[in-house]
């Protein structure tokens, strides 16, 4: 990925590398026939990333986490993008939106999900509020010092039923000198808390294994404590949280489309037809080039990425740049993968087919492509006063 490489960088792709051979690719093909990942298994990579120091290693030391920078992450969910979803989840990364966890919060939240003991979801998505964020209906009024959470969302996902969701709602109206707009408000759900219903939503055909979670909320009595961050500032913890979210999903389409690539070469280099390998037909062969083009430059994307949030100076189009180019990147990879394998791309017993269908998500979540370019627009017309 960055041809600076260090002694540190190389020891943690490989350590990686090792655990994503070892313990998932094994699995890969058995958790999507069965369309969820066996609790022995998940709990195996649990264990074994806690073991290899994997386990919240996004989140500070001071916290328990293992205080991996930016660049570090960045290589890591490059190796953890080479498989599927519904098991490197299990090797959990928390998000980074505990952070914002008081003391009495820390205890717990944050410190139980670091140490692996507590698994949240990050619920915003609403049925009629997906790419429109603001449309969202969920919403908590205020009672006395409570708070009263009335709502739904849908498309909430993880690998396994958790234990808290960080819902999102609606809790007053702002004037702006745009007009009036929705005040946001982070609050930390426990399941099992009355009113509170979260059960396994819809299945994917992306990533088969990793669930969504349908979250209904009927008059449900949550505290002051139970706000994470400040009230009304829900919006802003979660455009820091999914700013690098883009970036991880950039890495991770990177690291597919090296896997569907190395794939695909194989199998041009083999294939024959007219007495020669299908790749020595130009338009094969160039179908290889261009993927390795387009990854290349999806790498120094998310490269560039990464040093300006290292500096500090990662912008929103900056992020919206890597997710929309690398997911349409992997997209196009995919769907060149399986023309150069032709009818036996979309056979059940080759993984080509599996790959095209998981690739298809990355266009979708964490922010359309569209929205993106929404996003790239803006910082380009704004500054024009458009
Ligand atoms: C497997 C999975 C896991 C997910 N996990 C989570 C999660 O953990 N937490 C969470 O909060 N959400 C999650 N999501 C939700 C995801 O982020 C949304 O699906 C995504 O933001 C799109 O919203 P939508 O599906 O409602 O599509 P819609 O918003 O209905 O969009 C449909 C189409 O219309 C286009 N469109 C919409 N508005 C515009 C516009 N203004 N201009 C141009 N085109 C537009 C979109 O680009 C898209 O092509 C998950 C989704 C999936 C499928």
């Amino acid at each position: 990925m960055n041809i600076e490489t260090s002694v540190e960088s190389d020891l943690l792709i490989n350590t990686v590398r090792r655990f994503v051979e070892t313990e998932m690719f094994p699995h890969e093909e058995e958790v999507d026939r069965l369309g969820h990942v066996p609790e022995e298994i998940g709990r195996r990579i649990e264990a074994k990333s806690k073991e290899l120091g994997l386990y919240a290693c996004n989140l500070p030391e001071e916290v328990g986490g293992g205080g991996l920078g930016i660049a570090q992450m960045a290589l890591i969910e490059r190796e953890y993008g080479k498989t599927s979803h519904a098991l490197q989840s299990w090797a959990a990364r928390p998000t980074e939106l505990l952070m914002a966890c008081d003391a009495e919060q820390r205890e717990r939240y944050l410190l139980p999900a670091v140490r692996g003991e507590k698994r949240e979801l990050f619920a915003l998505t609403e049925p009629d509020a997906g790419s429109d964020v603001m449309g969202m209906k969920t919403n908590a009024r205020q009672d006395g010092e409570d708070w009263i959470l009335n709502g739904s969302k849908h498309f909430i996902s993880g690998p396994c039923m958790p234990d808290f969701a960080i819902v999102f709602a609606a809790t007053g109206v702002d004037e702006t000198p745009r007009g009036p707009r929705k005040r946001v408000t982070a609050f930390l759900v426990d399941v099992g808390m009355a009113g509170f219903d979260c059960r396994e939503g819809t299945r994917c055909v992306s990533y088969r294994g990793y669930k969504t979670f349908e979250l209904h909320f009927d008059n449900v009595r949550l505290g002051p404590e139970q706000i994470l961050g400040e009230e009304g500032r829900g919006l802003e913890l979660s455009g820091k949280w999914l700013g690098m979210g883009r970036i991880w999903v950039g890495a991770t389409c990177c690291g597919k489309a090296e896997r569907i690539l190395n794939m695909a070469t194989d199998w041009a280099a083999t294939r024959k037809q007219f007495g020669k390998p299908i790749g020595t037909f130009q338009a094969t062969g160039f179908r290889l080039a261009d993927g390795a083009i387009n990854l290349r430059a999806a790498d120094l994307l998310v490269n560039d990425a990464v040093a300006r949030a290292e500096k500090g100076v990662m912008s929103d189009a900056d992020a919206a740049m890597v997710k929309v180019f690398c997911a349409e990147m992997l997209g196009k990879i995919a769907d060149d993968a399986v023309q150069i394998f032709g009818g036996m791309g979309l056979m059940e017993e080759m993984p080509i087919q599996r790959f095209w269908r998981d690739s298809r998500l990355e266009r979708i979540w964490d922010g359309t492509s569209e929205i993106q370019r929404h996003i790239i627009t803006r910082s380009i017309l704004r500054p024009l006063g458009v």
